[in-house]
């Protein structure tokens, strides 16, 4: 399912003296089977895109459409729009609640598939944890507050992939892991990609992550997007990203001090052809 918005608008409160316009024309594209990464500082309208998505908030102003679901016809369906477009939202451990982790991971699936038997549901229940890397029998029966932080990140993960969207989205999926957390989720997210879920997009606030994963990204300012573009593309542009109050990849960084030093090093931005160009360079340098 192919996601397209053209002039996508939202105030937050209209009407009203706290009225707060989070989106102000927001036009993107994103394709079915990538993996879309969504960069820009806080309050430039990350999340209430990502809410337009799944319909979590109503359409009011614009052109949204995800599939062949248009979200500006009030007749769109938009339970079966929610069955297909999963979203993780920020922290998403705060919403588990069921008195197992096995029944928490159901309970999407009891809203979406009535068509299932029990013995159905749970076997899918046990592919989804198995496929957050979770062992079913040692956790099933567990208490989800039982859990570290990184379980309950994945146990609610496996909450949303249990019902096979087609289009997962996640807010900020690896805020306030560790570093090996984040890696973590990126491989699981990798994982779920082209198999369980075709089209996956994601906020974060790590450029390296974008640079590192990102099939193409968008960058948001003020309730636009600003750039759309490949990490490749948008990391060349790194002093646009610095006056956005932007952070910029490791290797932009470096790309950036070796400028100043006068070699232009030619890169997508990730770290293994970032290191294999500097190489090149210096090897070419060496033998003038
Ligand atoms: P981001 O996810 O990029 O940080 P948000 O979409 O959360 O941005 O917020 C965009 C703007 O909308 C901000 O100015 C924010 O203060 C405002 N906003 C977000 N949620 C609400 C809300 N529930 N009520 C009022 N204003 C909100
Ligand atoms: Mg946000």
């Amino acid at each position: 399912m192919r996601i397209l918005a053209k002039g996508l608008t939202y105030t937050y409160n209209p009407k009203s003296p706290f009225a707060s316009q989070a989106l102000k024309g927001v036009d993107i594209s994103i394709d079915e089977g990538e993996f879309f990464g969504i960069i820009g500082h806080t309050g430039s309208g990350k999340s209430t895109f990502l809410q337009h998505l799944n319909a979590l908030i109503r359409l009011t102003g614009g052109f949204l459409k995800v599939g062949e679901y248009d979200l500006s016809d009030k007749k769109c369906n938009f339970l079966e729009l929610r069955s297909k477009v999963g979203m993780v939202f920020q922290y998403p451990e705060y919403q588990l609640f069921a008195e197992t982790v096995e029944k928490d991971v159901m309970f999407g699936l009891k809203n979406f598939r009535k068509d299932m038997s029990d013995e159905e549901m749970k076997a899918a229940v046990k592919e989804a944890i198995e496929t957050v890397d979770l062992d079913y029998e040692e956790i099933k029966d567990k208490s989800p507050f039982e859990l570290s932080g990184g379980q309950k990140r994945r146990v609610a993960i496996a909450g949303v992939i249990v019902t096979k969207p087609e289009v997962l989205i996640l807010d900020e999926p690896a805020a306030g892991l560790d570093p090996l957390g984040k890696k973590e989720i990126m491989d699981l997210l990798h994982a779920i990609h082209g198999g369980w879920c075709k089209t996956i997009v994601f906020v974060s606030h790590d450029m390296d992550e974008i640079a590192e994963n990102c099939t193409r990204a968008a960058v948001f300012s003020d309730g636009r997007v600003v750039m759309e573009d490949t990490p490749a593309e948008i990391f060349k542009r790194s002093d646009k990203l610095i006056s956005l109050g932007l952070d910029i990849p490791v290797t932009a960084k470096c790309a950036r001090i070796l400028k100043e030093r006068g070699i232009e090093i030619e890169t997508d931005f990730t770290s293994e052809d970032f290191i294999v160009k500097v190489l090149a360079a210096y090897a070419a340098k060496a033998g003038a």
